[in-house]
């Protein structure tokens, strides 16, 4: 079949009717990927869809699906499961459910006390119910105030304030002289993902771990507190999950292969990502009376937080008495996965998921994202029923268990690895969402996708589009005249790398997918996350309140859906990717001239003795060792993947303009097929079977969650990670590594571009 295909977005002028009686302004762009007319009708089901998704039922999917506790393994978890089962299949989609059985601790017996150095203090470690707020009330079917993977341990020792517990904070304690070793440390919320303070804490001796929400950092200090305003309470706990996802993600006991009933398990004793010491969080309410027993010296400014007291670092005579113990049970996972099979290319698959599972009722996380799923799905079905035909199978999943650990989706993607590598090509996410700017992290092969999608979506509070709110947000946030010059100047607005935070993180990782992930916020006042207060009466009190960004959210994922699976030609750009890799080199050869910097200018300080001279005599200080000279590191393989990634990007552009100069080249569907088919595996280019160095579960060599950091994501992580940790012959071998993977996809963007010209031209 020969069809004439325009293959990016050139503005051809068009004044006409659509298939669908939709007017065509003169000067609309034609959408990346498709040709003339098809794009012509894609927008006009485009414009159908958008008008679709409904407040008042995005409102009463949230009411429903949080109206009591649904964490794994609980009754209502099953419930939602079923319900959402019932919901897909009303709506027209080929539904199932997937279940799996995973390793999920649950509290047994938990204690903190204080025994010495001040008045006896037990911690409540209970959250009280709010009179206006139903739901909070629920007490029996809540989860008690835990971190789940917490090591089981009863532990006494001194206690010492740790800031939020992170490597450098213990830096600041070894100027101070201060051992961590054989004590119980107090770190607050906040800079790193919660599982990194008691990694850090055991790896610098401590024997236990004490979590609490600071009120300057998500209480009063912030706003007004719930149910007043937004923000946590006094007695409000953060819930989550402190396993070690640094080594691999998902059920503890059955790393790259799926929890399925008759999976090969580790011993639980053996689980490898559980902590090493217990861990607790606790309340302001619970912590202030720990914090104000602590004597020893004033904290640095920078530690300091909103309770009315001193904070000292300690140790003193403040001794703490820490219990946890947890009952190991395995329990089941429940996956709703949904299909639209696709019309012309059914082994394509256009994935897109949410979790449906909450530490408590969870309104916020997860299910504010999750309603906007389940309005997409219906809007699509209901597009299906008047004869849209995707081309591409669309894949609708709501995963169970991601709190503990990504469990529901990472399972699901093991068990699927082969067909998923083979057919996946791109997954969308998204988590809680809110009131305010739109945030998209991802692989950067789909920048220009999710940058033209933001540009077609109205912004519900100021009537801008969400792109042009984003991108103005971004330049009062910019810190430089050189960003924001790039913010006015470069077509699309960089997006961020995806970290470990939500079900994405598998597909990205362990294979190499393509991955968006989409989310409002920035304007509601958030302190009530992992709480029994994150529930329907905040929600719709404090934060999307009519749900206009519920509906925004389902216009932006739901578009990106449908561009995915009905382009002819997929929209991947590799331009943006290659400027952004460019970047990436740029900065490690950067980072490693400021490592030499900083490590000469200190050891000339304590040649000249500034580090002793500036500490006062009458406290203890002990001054930093001298540092050998970081080496310089060869970076010039990198450079020359990265270049041969640009030259590949280039390329391809190339190839689409020939295309499109001929106003729509004549391409035969097969020759377009098989560029699709090059295109889908461009990401999985970017991976390496052995996985990054110590963490084989992670196959991605550009992008990964950090080891220090969790959540947050790095940047050719295993040359990052080699650099900070000072092992330079690792960081050696991770430049050679990462080469070869961006060497890899330029090869592959090469030959798709090769063929796309072929295509376009016959030559
Ligand atoms: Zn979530």
């Amino acid at each position: 079949m020969l069809r004439r295909v325009a293959l990016a977005s050139a503005i051809l002028f068009a004044a006409t009717l659509s298939p669908l009686g939709r007017h065509i302004a003169a000067d609309e762009p034609i959408i990346a990927g498709f040709s003339t007319e098809s794009s012509r009708v894609e927008r006009g089901w485009e414009d159908k869809f958008r008008a679709m998704p409904d407040q008042a039922k995005l409102r009463e999917y949230m009411q429903r699906l949080s109206a009591r506790p649904h964490n794994v393994g609980s009754p209502y978890d099953k419930d939602n499961a079923e319900w959402l089962l019932a919901k897909f299949k009303e709506f027209g989609f080929d539904a199932h459910i997937e279940s799996f059985s995973v390793l999920f601790p649950t509290p047994k017996e938990r204690l903190v006390e204080l025994v010495d150095g001040g008045p006896k203090f037990t911690a409540k470690l209970q959250e009280p119910p709010v009179p206006q707020d139903p739901t909070s009330a629920q007490q029996s079917e809540q989860l008690p105030t835990y971190n789940a993977y917490s090591a089981d341990g009863d532990v006494t020792g001194p206690l010492v304030y740790v800031n939020y517990g992170i490597p450098e904070d213990y830096e600041t304690l070894d100027r101070h002289g201060i051992s961590v070793k054989g004590a119980i440390v107090i770190a607050r919320y906040g800079h790193a993902w919660r599982g990194i303070k008691p990694k850090v804490a055991a790896e610098h001796g401590a024997i236990g771990c004490i979590i609490y929400s600071d009120p300057r950092d998500d209480g009063y200090s912030a706003g007004q507190t719930y149910p007043q305003g937004g923000l946590r309470p006094r007695e409000g706990v953060q819930r989550g999950s402190v396993q070690d996802s640094t080594e691999f993600m998902g059920d503890p006991l059955t790393p790259n292969i799926g929890a399925t009933a008759d999976a090969k398990r580790l011993p639980i004793k053996n689980a490898p990502t559980t902590t090493k010491i217990p861990v607790l969080p606790i309340s302001y309410s619970d912590a202030a009376p720990l914090l104000s027993a602590i004597t020893g010296p004033v904290v640095p400014e920078s530690w300091r937080g909103g309770l009315p007291i001193t904070y000292r670092i300690g140790p003193g005579a403040a001794k703490v008495h820490l219990k946890m113990f947890s009952n190991w049970d395995i329990k089941p996972l429940y996956d709703v996965i949904a299909k639209i099979p696709g019309s012309e290319f059914p082994d394509e698959w256009v994935l897109r998921g949410n979790h449906h599972d909450a530490w408590v009722n969870g309104a916020e996380d997860p299910i504010s994202g999750l309603i906007a799923v389940l309005e997409e799905a219906r809007s699509l079905g209901e597009l299906v029923k008047t004869g849209w035909k995707p081309k591409r199978t669309i894949v609708y999943c709501a995963w169970d268990g991601e709190e503990p650990g990504l469990l529901g989706s990472v399972e699901w993607l093991e068990t699927h690895a082969d067909e998923l590598r083979r057919n996946a090509v791109a997954y969308v996410n998204s988590d809680t969402n809110g009131r305010g700017f739109l945030g998209v992290d991802g692989a950067h092969s789909l920048e220009k996708l999710a940058n033209d999608v933001a540009r077609d979506i109205p912004d519900p509070e100021t009537k801008l589009s969400v792109w042009k709110r984003w991108q103005l947000k971004s330049l009062t946030d910019a810190t430089s005249d050189d960003a924001r010059a790039e913010l006015r100047t470069r077509s699309d607005l960089r997006i961020d790398i995806s970290g470990g935070g939500s079900d994405h993180a598998g597909f990205q990782n362990f294979l190499g997918i393509a991955v968006l992930n989409y989310g409002f916020g920035g304007e509601d006042q958030g302190g009530i996350y992992h709480s029994i207060y994150d529930d329907f009466y905040w929600y719709t009190h404090f934060s999307d309140t009519d749900f206009a960004y519920g509906k925004a959210l389902a216009q932006v994922a739901g578009t990106t859906v449908m561009r995915l699976a009905d382009s002819d030609l997929l929209p991947f750009d590799f331009s943006d990717q290659a400027d952004t890799v460019q970047t990436y080199v740029r900065g490690l050869q950067s980072y490693g001239v400021q490592q030499q910097n900083e490590i000469r200018e200190r050891n000339l300080e304590i040649e000249e003795g500034a580090f002793t001279a500036n500490a006062d005599p009458k406290q203890k200080y002990i001054p930093p060792a001298k540092q050998d000279m970081p080496p310089h590191l060869n970076f010039a393989p990198l450079q020359n993947s990265a270049d041969a990634l640009t030259r590949a990007s280039n390329e391809y552009g190339k190839a689409l303009e020939q295309a499109n100069a001929k106003g729509g080249a004549a391409l035969s569907s097969e020759s377009i097929s098989q560029v699709n088919r090059m295109l889908i595996d461009t990401e999985r280019r970017l991976t390496n079977p052995e996985g990054l160095p110590g963490r084989s579960w992670y196959k991605h060599q550009i992008y990964a969650p950090g080891v220090y950091t969790g959540y947050e994501a790095k940047a050719i992580p295993a040359v990052r990670e080699a650099m900070e940790q000072k092992q330079w012959h690792v960081a050696e071998q991770a430049i050679a590594s990462a080469a070869k993977a961006l060497q890899d996809e330029a090869a592959q963007v090469d030959a798709a571009a090769a063929k796309l010209e072929k295509a376009a031209t016959g030559k």
